[in-house]
């Protein structure tokens, strides 16, 4: 595969590894671009080039589109295996996270629009009742994908995936995997105010 050039600008790299590391809490400097962090990764075949060594190099080299609009900040599913087989403890989880972060931020069309959607359903659901509630939380998802079918004017989508997330709902709750009340945790208040403390926290 061919790996593309990334150019070097020092002054966007100083910035953008201070920002990467602050946000993310990882030491993005310890890294020694051994790739031992490459092997294992289950989203790897869905990635291309990207694996998280090269990520972290287009951090190190300043390319800030890059590093915000590439398949591993969509396709990331926090599994930590390259954490775990890190010998610096990077945990690159927590960078794409943050980049994903900074996408939004930046007012970046996603990569990955379902996945954006699924992400933001998930977290908005989950803050508001300290926990993900499957009803509500699909349902946000399914509002989110509409209405950026409808300003395609996409109807053909919407109906087809109603359908298939009908069917799938469905066979969930059949197997008990689909609760339909809103359970809330004991804790949300404290996630709420986490969640507060996290937006707000300076860059
Ligand atoms: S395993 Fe750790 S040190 Fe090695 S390339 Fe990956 S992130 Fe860098
Ligand atoms: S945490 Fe993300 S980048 Fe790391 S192995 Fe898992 S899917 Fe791949």
């Amino acid at each position: 595969m061919t790996v593309p050039a990334h150019a070097y600008d020092p002054e966007a790299a100083r910035s953008l590894i201070v920002e990467v590391s602050e946000r993310s809490g990882q030491n993005l400097l310890a890294c020694y671009q051994c790739r031992r962090c490459a092997a294992g990764c289950p989203v790897g075949e869905e990635t291309g080039y990207v694996t998280p060594d090269r990520l972290i190099r287009m951090i190190a080299l300043g390319d800030r589109q890059a590093a915000l609009e590439n398949e591993l900040v969509w396709r990331c599913v926090s599994c930590y295996t390259c954490g775990t087989r890190c010998p610096n403890d990077i945990q690159t989880a927590r960078i794409t996270e943050t980049l994903k972060k900074m996408a939004k931020e930046a007012h970046l069309e996603p990569l990955r629009p379902k996945i954006a959607d699924f992400h933001s359903a998930f977290l908005e659901s989950g803050v508001r009742w300290g926990r993900a509630n499957e009803m509500e939380f699909m349902g946000i998802y399914e509002v989110k994908g509409a209405l950026r079918s409808m300003k395609k004017k996409d109807f053909k989508s919407i109906a087809e995936e109603l359908k298939t997330q009908a069917d799938l709902g469905l066979s969930m709750f059949k197997r008990k995997r689909m609760h339909m009340g809103l359970q809330v945790s004991a804790g949300r208040k404290e996630i709420q105010r986490l969640q507060k403390k996290a937006s707000q926290k300076k860059r």
